[in-house]
């Protein structure tokens, strides 16, 4: 079942969106925050989550579109504000356990300051 409504009290991320955890955060939108992760992976690393808690990407109905898109938009301009608009990023969405989720709170990772190789690790 979906659960994508809501806080989940034992998330890390709701209480990142809630304050009750502190974070540096870089841009808000109506439906999203968006925060430097905690152990960046490059010198621009920004995680874009929903308010809401959705687990993983499969949790997502046809209803949450417009947040997809939401979440999208955001790290575009995430990334532009942070300087990278013309040099180049990229968005990844980690789901499950086997491409690395390790927080099981919807998010997507803005990377980007240094060349990024393909295919990814
Ligand atoms: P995942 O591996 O699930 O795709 O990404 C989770 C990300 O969340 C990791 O890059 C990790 O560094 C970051 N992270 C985990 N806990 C915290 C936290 O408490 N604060 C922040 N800002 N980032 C976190
Ligand atoms: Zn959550």
């Amino acid at each position: 079942m979906s659960n994508a409504r809501g806080a989940d009290p034992e998330c890390i991320f709701c209480r990142i969106v809630q304050g009750k955890i502190p974070a540096k955060l870089v841009h808000e939108g109506a439906t999203t925050v968006a925060f430097a992760d905690l152990n960046p992976q490059a010198p621009v690393h920004v995680l874009v989550v929903p308010k809401s808690h959705i687990a993983t990407l499969d949790d997502l109905g046809p209803a949450n579109g417009p947040l997809v898109g939401e979440m999208v938009l955001a790290a575009g301009e995430v990334a532009r504000a942070s300087g990278l608009g013309d040099r180049g990023y990229r968005l990844v969405w980690n789901c499950r356990a086997e491409a690395g989720q390790s927080v099981f709170h919807l998010h997507l990772h803005v990377l980007g300051g240094r060349p990024m190789r393909w295919p990814p690790g």
